[in-house]
């Protein structure tokens, strides 16, 4: 069985194609037959797409103006050069895409039907940075395979557990009965991780009190309790909580007053001000990637290194709020870009956990620590980087629906 995944984020989109044998353990990832990613943020100029497949990197530059003919380009690699990997794309059995938001309507996997992606349409409202991305991929599929069918696996799912005393904001309570409540995202990266932390410390994940750091361009922060999300950061849409790229997360809402009533903004410039202009690139002015922000701070940057504190300050102060919640702290997990990547930051938010006897040893936090634990082994919570799979994670879910599977 060959399932291929899209995973549009903000700023790139990636894409794997896994082959599933009726025997396969499914307990840990399966490397793809093919991978390729799409980042838009290069340059000005193009999109730069890199494929991996068969032990082969390509690398093609992409045109900027038309996404959609981007994934085309990709999935033609698929098929064609040092990386084909099959005949045919028609030997695609089912095809799986990563959707931020399901609103209330879907709270689980299903498979994309017109009506589906007008529900997608109709909440690019509450992700603009990512539904716009999803349709331009469920387009490309369906012009490329119109008979194979799409499921969409929702980001919100995980979270429909959280329960209402943290789900239901303090407004006129007509308002939650309206839909406005907090929906919580990167649930496909957060249940991976929290599976796969308890897998890797050989306890049931049941049996702990975890907090999950997904950190990349969007940023959030959950809690896990008995194995399911009780609290999250990201609310009604993908701008609350976290410091994030190129998004404020949470601030004063009457700061939104302010700027309408004392300066005249209006929805779009509100919207472009706190999804695309703030966050690490808004207070640093530099860049809404940490590695720029730490080559600045390196050279002597103020700004950069003020933004470099908000991020952590920030990631700190939700991690602790989570904490009684939880009833205690049994296991700190980092994942997503940020999270994988940069020891600066996961030192500088442990160190504010010290009176918890949460002990990173810096040496293991220094080298090669995917999917360890890189607490001292005296330490009273085990704090564990991991390389988030949501593409295999959105492959599992997206088996069920398989024709052949049924
Ligand atoms: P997205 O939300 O777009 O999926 P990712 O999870 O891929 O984001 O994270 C991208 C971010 O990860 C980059 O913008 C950058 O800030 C950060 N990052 C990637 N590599 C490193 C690194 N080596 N050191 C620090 N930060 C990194």
């Amino acid at each position: 069985m060959k399932i291929l995944v899209l995973n549009a984020g903000s700023s790139s989109q990636k894409s794997c194609l896994y082959e599933i044998q009726p025997h396969t353990d499914l307990s840990t990832p399966l490397e793809p037959l093919w991978e390729a990613s799409i980042d838009w943020t290069v340059s000005d100029e193009y999109g730069l797409l890199k494929v991996f497949a068969n032990g082969q990197k390509r690398k093609i530059d992409l045109p900027l103006d038309n996404k959609r003919d981007g994934i085309l380009i990709m999935l033609e690699t698929i098929t064609h050069g040092h990386t084909k990997v099959l005949s045919s794309l028609d030997d695609i059995d089912i095809i799986g895409h990563r959707i931020v938001h399901g609103g209330r309507s879907y709270s689980r996997s299903c498979i994309i039907t017109p009506e589906v992606e007008q529900t997608i349409k109709d909440l690019i409202p509450l992700a603009p940075n990512h539904h716009p991305a999803h349709l331009e991929g469920i387009k490309a599929i369906a012009l490329t395979l119109p008979q194979t069918p799409q499921v969409a696996v929702f980001d919100t799912a995980f979270h429909s557990s959280i329960p209402p005393k943290a789900k239901i904001y303090p407004l006129p309570y007509q308002w939650y009965e309206r839909g406005i409540q907090r929906y919580g995202f990167h649930g496909i990266s957060h249940g991976y991780v929290s599976q796969r932390a308890a897998q890797i410390l050989g306890k049931p994940m049941e049996d702990l009190k975890i907090i999950s750091c997904h950190l990349g361009n969007g940023s959030s922060v959950t809690a896990i309790k008995n194995g399911h999300s009780i609290d999250t950061s990201m609310g009604f849409t993908p701008l609350e909580g976290l410091m994030m790229g190129t998004r404020c997360g949470s601030i004063d809402p009457a700061i939104l007053l302010h700027l309408m009533d004392e300066y005249g903004y209006d929805y779009g410039q509100l919207n472009q001000l706190l999804n695309k202009e703030s966050g690490l690139l808004g207070v640093s002015q530099i860049s809404a990637d940490v590695r720029s922000i730490i080559s600045a701070i390196a050279n002597g940057n103020h700004q950069a290194q003020l933004a470099l504190d908000i991020f952590t300050h920030r990631v700190t102060s939700v991690i602790g709020s989570m904490i009684p919640g939880l009833g205690g702290l049994d296991v700190l997990i980092f994942t997503a870009g940020i999270g994988e990547n940069s020891p600066l930051i996961r030192e500088q938010v442990c160190s504010q956990f010290s009176f918890l006897n949460l002990k990173l040893d810096r040496e293991k936090n220094q080298g090669k620590c995917l999917d360890r634990n890189i607490a001292n082994p005296d330490s009273s919570v085990a704090i564990i980087t991991i390389k988030t799979q949501e593409d295999w994670a959105i492959a599992l879910q997206t088996l069920p629906f398989c024709p052949k599977e049924s």
